[in-house]
C-alpha cells in the first residue's frame, strides 16, 4: 500500500508505513504524531490557547489513530520492541480516550485543541 512512498515529514526519507489524516508517515513519525495529538486531545492535560473541535471530529481522530496503529503493529515487518511497545501504548491510550469521548460530559464536549496541529486540522477539514 505504501510501496515507493516516503514519509510526509520534511527531511525524512524513510519509507511510509502508515497513513494519518490522508498523509503517509514512516513508523517513527507516525508514532510521534499519534502521541502528540493524543496528548493534545486528552482532557486530563488541557492547556490554554486551543481551538474548539467537535466531539465527532475528536472521535474520528481517535478511531483513525487506533485503527492505523493496529494496522502498523500487525503488518509492518521491521518493528523493534520499542516501536511495538509504543504502538500498544497508543492503542491503549486511544481506547481510553474513546471511552472518555462517549461520556456525555460538557467539560469534555467542549474540548479544545491547539491551532498548530496539522494532522488534526487536516482531519477537521475532512469533517466540516
Ligand atoms: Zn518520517
Amino acid at each position: 500500500m505504501f510501496e515507493n512512498r516516503i514519509c510526509a515529514v520534511d527531511f525524512c526519507d524513510r519509507t511510509a508505513a502508515a497513513c494519518l489524516a490522508q498523509q503517509a508517515f514512516c513508523v517513527s513519525h507516525f508514532i510521534e504524531l499519534c502521541y502528540e495529538n493524543l496528548h493534545r486531545i486528552d482532557p486530563r492535560g488541557q492547556s490554554a490557547g486551543r481551538m474548539p473541535l467537535s466531539l465527532p471530529t475528536l472521535r474520528a481522530f481517535v478511531e483513525e489513530c487506533s485503527r492505523r496503529a493496529l494496522d502498523v503493529a500487525l503488518h509492518c515487518r521491521d518493528l523493534d520492541n520499542l516501536q511495538r511497545g509504543r504502538l500498544l501504548d497508543i492503542l491503549l491510550w486511544a481506547g481510553e480516550l474513546f471511552l472518555l469521548l462517549r461520556i456525555p460530559r460538557s467539560s469534555f464536549a467542549d474540548s479544545v485543541l491547539p491551532e498548530s496541529s496539522p494532522v488534526l486540522t487536516g482531519l477537521a477539514a475532512r469533517h466540516f
